[in-house]
């Protein structure tokens, strides 16, 4: 399984600004490429090499094999869209192969516009086990204000085991995740930071102004940061019990999330949007990398029928939270009822019921 893992760098400020200069140089002469390129309308990179290599060379002063990488970057450009022009930002990010960085334990040796830098990376213990397998090409990258290297590695998997009973895990509007043991997986600091979240953004779009927008941007990336590491704390949860208790995980097919979700507006925003996807796709490689058997299943009335004895009406869901069912009175939080649905979908690999709409 093929994975990124991140270092980040630890630059003197010497070799912070020979990294910036680099960017610079190689994104400028990115867009030269891409000039010729567009002038042309030749956009293989055969073909773009041939017509801008020498002339970018003298130019940037870049080595050759950045040159042939800033070329790569304008032609990969292309291949997904030739409509229009590229162009790249001053500071975004390059790739760099073997060639121009080469990697040791603590340290890297790449390639700047001021000559090699040897420079030490920091990252974390499982990080420095996986980058052993690391192999292609590596992503410089700028970030609020911090210098890092995207890396491929590529990870040997165990074999999945063959599980005795698995976890039906519900992703929700309320709670972000519940499983068929009953845990509901949302933090009280989730909760927290989501609600101020809400509350400034509202404050922020009210004023309107250049700097509110500017906030407004800061915000978001803080969201993400926030939605990414309680991804990363609700998958690593459930891989971990999963190993414990020998079981599989099954999550709903992920389409499913939004279509069924018929809540109210008021109720809607409270994890409507959640990232779900990289949620699933955090349990799916952690698991993955357990030799934990990872299974997704129908969502379909899941949340409508009754984990007690399968009967199967609209009118089950009285409220978003709760499940009462109209044929044998069994009551439960609508999320758990549903987990132990999907759990069941897992453990029968049921094939899709229909439901009469009531
Ligand atoms: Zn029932």
């Amino acid at each position: 399984m093929k994975l990124t893992v991140q270092v980040k760098l630890l630059p003197t400020r010497e070799q912070a600004d020979a990294l910036n200069d680099t960017l610079r140089t190689s994104n400028a002469a990115a867009n030269e490429i891409s000039q010729i390129a567009w002038k042309h309308r030749s956009f293989g990179q055969y073909k773009v090499h041939g017509l801008a290599y020498h002339k970018v060379k003298c130019s940037s002063g870049l080595s050759s094999q950045m040159v042939i990488r800033a070329i790569a970057k304008v032609a990969d450009a292309y291949k997904l869209d030739k409509k229009r022009k590229r162009t790249f930002k001053a500071l975004g990010a390059i790739a760099y192969d073997d060639r121009i960085l080469r990697w040791k334990d603590e340290e890297v040796s790449i390639w700047t516009v001021a000559g090699r830098q040897r420079i030490p990376f920091v990252c974390g213990e499982r990080t420095a086990v996986m980058l052993k397998s690391r192999q292609g090409e590596s992503d410089l990258v700028f970030r609020g204000g911090k210098w890092f290297l995207l890396a491929t590695v590529n990870i040997e998997e165990p074999p999945p085991g063959t599980p005795e009973d698995w976890i039906g895990v519900d992703l929700g509007v309320v709670n972000i995740a519940t499983d068929s043991d009953g845990e509901t997986h949302t933090s009280e600091k989730t909760e927290k930071s989501r609600r101020r979240y809400e509350r400034i953004r509202s404050k922020l779009q009210a004023a309107g102004t250049k700097s509110a927008k500017r906030h407004l941007k800061k915000l978001a990336r803080r969201e993400r940061r926030m939605k990414r590491d309680t991804n990363h704390a609700i998958s690593k949860r459930l891989v971990s019990k999963a190993t414990e208790t020998n079981r599989g995980i099954c999550l709903e097919d992920l389409q499913g999330i939004r279509s069924r979700t018929t809540v109210r507006r008021a109720q809607r925003s409270r994890h409507g949007k959640w990232a779900f996807g990289e949620l699933r796709s955090f349990v799916e490689y952690k698991a993955r990398l357990a030799g934990i058997a990872f299974a997704l299943v129908d969502p379909r009335y899941t949340s409508q029928t009754c984990s007690g004895c399968g009967h199967c009406e609209k009118a089950n869901r009285r409220t978003q939270s709760e499940f009462v069912c109209k044929s044998c009175g069994y009551v439960a939080l609508a999320d758990e009822n549903a987990a132990v649905n999907i759990r069941r979908r897992a453990l029968v690999n049921e094939p899709i019921v229909a439901c009469v709409e009531t």
